[in-house]
């Protein structure tokens, strides 16, 4: 066996520790020395108990193959060297042995290496799975595998610091037969961040690339010069997994015809003359409705007062921020609804768990991680919170159940100082109290809201909090701009936000008129993107919730979601800011391993214990590997028994006794022991 802390030249210490559990002392200059030494030799991958921490090589290794599958396959996690297979490999023994719903949360900052690293995961399950070959399970792992490239295409966009960033976070749920074999899944996605700018890039696959397949739509307009070669090619790639996944011919049409409006809409629209109304006709066309009724939602506004119903004509900036607000939309549908179909596919049907035992779960998380830019909006705002969740989360699991679980079972234990960042949770999104609501109560005044006042409100109602400043509150720090920014002391460090845009972001409002231009459409794919459209004027009363609040609620609804399964970490670092494959920038480095909490984490799982079990348990399974339990004991209590079960095996000195739990040290133990099982 070549087991984690005999890999290969690791005893000469060529290679570093394969587990930081392993280090000398636990230190931070330790901690990014045995980091670094590991990423210069190519080793980017080390564990922390159960969690793999890896470092963004920036160049391609040959360390994904069908061989290093093998090696990885069945096999237990401590055998290897620390690999994303080991985690797989772990989570899916869980599932299958234990019956046990189980989760991968990968985690890092743009650009890390989360979406590489969640299909690595996903194509090393399905490489392990199906061996009857079976048709229905094949199709299954074949969407599953190939949604990703859908989404990739329409939901990624070219940032400063990825070229291929998620714009969206992603949950994906498999689901298995009590074989072990996928049948079925779901995708949840958070918060497609629909920025103007970056939709061009996310449509280009579609519009700029295939001028041959849509020529015809597209003829009209100059789109082609930001066309390439190699986005021909990966057009094809699009096209062909959507027809994988059963997309028919009309629904794809209907998807380039939709890209092509937006493109039409946001980048070719005339204010006013003679080729306004041919691009508008165009975009008529493209939506299957009528040019003048393009025309009167891009213009007018229809207004109920009192029993009347009148058109009331836009400013010219209320025109702008209807067309954009409208494009945004129609991008922001047709990404749920490639969601939705996908889905539709892949949903487990007519499942008899009477027949065939228990359905259980892996979920795969890759959600954009800790953002700080220059300049920070409602989106960074968003983003941060779902990662103060996710700390939460990971807190919650792996350091505070650790330390209560010892303690209740009287187990002597060092406790660890860690910073709990609920406070900061709360902070967002505390009813009443918190950012989001006093975000909503902003949004919901009537009359004309600015985002100034809503930072007059923050500051009135956050001035004392511990994580909140503003300029108001601290007139001295220069950093911070009156009227505009506040800070956030967020567990990663400090953000500075600007409250440019955030009403407007909140209340997220697309003219009713456009979803009544949607809804009537004679194209059924369009129409049923919209069903609001459906109310008139006069019917519409209920207010929408905010975009904070569905993103809040939904975040709330994934980690209760999580929460339930056994979670399998992966933590991904950035090497350096310049995708370079050699360079490790210590400095932002260091900030990772800090925010990520990696030394709090070695430290639990140095004082830790590896594997827990009942006595009850423990003996079911182990009694036949001593005389003094097999077949029986005849001592006063299990405990007792276990007790001497331990002794007779010399395993004395890794193990502790709680009041109902026998804990167990090093994984090497348990692995002994299995194999006296075994044997
Ligand atoms: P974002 O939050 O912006 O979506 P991310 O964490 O998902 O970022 P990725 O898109 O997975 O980042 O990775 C960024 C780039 O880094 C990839 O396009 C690829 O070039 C490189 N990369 C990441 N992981 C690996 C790997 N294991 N091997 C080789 N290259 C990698
Ligand atoms: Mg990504």
């Amino acid at each position: 066996h070549q087991a984690v802390g005999m890999e290969t030249g690791t005893r000469k210490g060529m290679f570093g520790k394969a587990d930081f559990v392993l280090m000398d002392t636990v230190t931070m200059p330790e901690f990014m020395a045995n980091l670094r030494l590991r990423f210069e030799k190519g080793r980017i991958y080390t564990f922390i108990g159960e969690v793999v921490v890896s470092v963004n090589p920036y160049k391609n290794l040959n360390i994904y193959g069908r061989d290093t599958i093998e090696q990885y396959r069945g096999r237990e996690l401590y055998e290897r060297p620390p690999h994303l297979f080991a985690i797989a490999d772990a989570a899916y023994k869980a599932m299958k042995r234990r019956s046990k719903d189980t989760c991968i949360v990968i985690s890092g900052e743009s650009g890390a290496g989360k979406t590489e690293a969640s299909k690595y995961i996903m194509h090393y399950i399905a490489a392990i799975t199906n061996p009857g070959q079976r048709a229905e399970v094949e199709r299954v792992k074949n969407i599953l595998l190939k949604s990703n490239c859908v989404l990739e295409a329409f939901g990624n966009a070219k940032t400063n610091r990825n070229d291929n960033s998620s714009r969206f976070g992603k949950y994906m749920d498999i689901n298995f037969d009590f074989k072990g074999d996928p049948i079925g899944g779901h995708i949840n996605n958070y918060l497609l961040e629909k920025q103007r700018t970056y939709f061009p890039w996310a449509c280009k696959t579609f519009a700029f690339s295939q001028l041959t397949s849509i020529k015809s739509l597209m003829s009209q307009t100059s789109l082609s010069p930001q066309c390439s070669i190699n986005d021909g090619a990966e057009f094809k790639a699009v096209a062909d997994a959507m027809k994988v996944i059963g997309f028919k011919q009309e629904e794809i049409q209907t998807v380039y015809k939709i890209v092509a409006a937006i493109l039409h809409l946001v980048s070719s629209l005339p204010s006013a003359g003679r080729s306004r109304l041919k691009v508008v006709s165009i975009i008529a066309d493209l939506l299957s409705t009528k040019s003048d009724m393009v025309e009167k939602a891009l213009l007018f506004r229809t207004v109920a007062t009192g029993r009347d119903v009148i058109d009331k004509q836009h400013t010219e900036q209320e025109a702008t921020y209807g067309r954009d607000a409208f494009a945004k939309a129609i991008y922001e549908r047709l990404f749920a609804w490639i969601v939705t179909h996908i889905n539709d596919v892949i949903e487990v049907k007519n499942y008899d768990t009477t027949v065939h035992g228990k359905n259980t779960v892996i979920g795969v998380l890759d959600i954009y991680g800790f953002e700080i830019f220059d300049n920070n909006s409602f989106e960074q705002f968003c983003i941060n919170y779902c990662n103060e969740k996710l700390q939460q989360l990971f807190i919650q699991l792996v350091l505070k159940q650790e330390q209560e679980e010892y303690q209740r079972e009287g187990i002597p234990w060092k406790h660890i100082d860690y910073f709990n960042n609920q406070v900061i949770v709360d902070l967002v999104e505390q009813q009443h109290k918190g950012i989001i609501s006093i975000l909503d109560d902003a949004c919901m005044n009537v009359g004309k809201v600015t985002d100034e006042m809503f930072l007059e409100a923050l500051n009135n109602k956050l001035g004392k909090h511990a994580h909140f400043s503003s300029r108001k509150l601290c007139a001295t720090d220069k950093t911070l701009e009156f009227d505009r920014d506040f800070r956030i002391k967020h567990y990663a460090g400090d953000v500075i936000y600007s409250v440019t845009g955030f009403i407007d972001k909140n209340k997220d409002t697309l003219f009713q008129d456009f979803k009544r231009l949607m809804y009537n459409s004679s194209n059924p794919v369009l129409k049923m993107m919209w069903p609001e459209g459906k109310l008139s004027i006069t019917e519409v009363t209920k207010r929408p919730l905010t975009a904070a609040t569905l993103f809040k609620n939904s975040m709330i609804a994934l980690v209760d979601n999580l929460a339930s399964k056994e979670p399998y970490y992966v933590r991904c670092i950035k090497p350096n800011d310049k995708k370079s494959p050699q360079l490790f920038d210590e400095e932002r480095c260091r900030h990772q391993v800090e925010y990520l909490g990696l030394l709090e984490n070695v430290r639990v799982r140095r004082a830790g214990f590896a594997y827990r079990q009942t006595y009850e348990k423990f003996l079911h399974r182990y009694k036949m590997i001593s005389e003094f339990t097999w077949p029986n004991h005849d001592l006063p209590s299990d405990k007792d028994a276990v007790k001497k079960l331990i002794e007779c095996h010399g395993f004395q000195h890794d193990v502790a006794y709680g009041k109902t739990k026998i804990f167990i040290r090093t994984p090497r133990t348990l692995f002994t022991l299995e194999e006296l099982h075994a044997k």
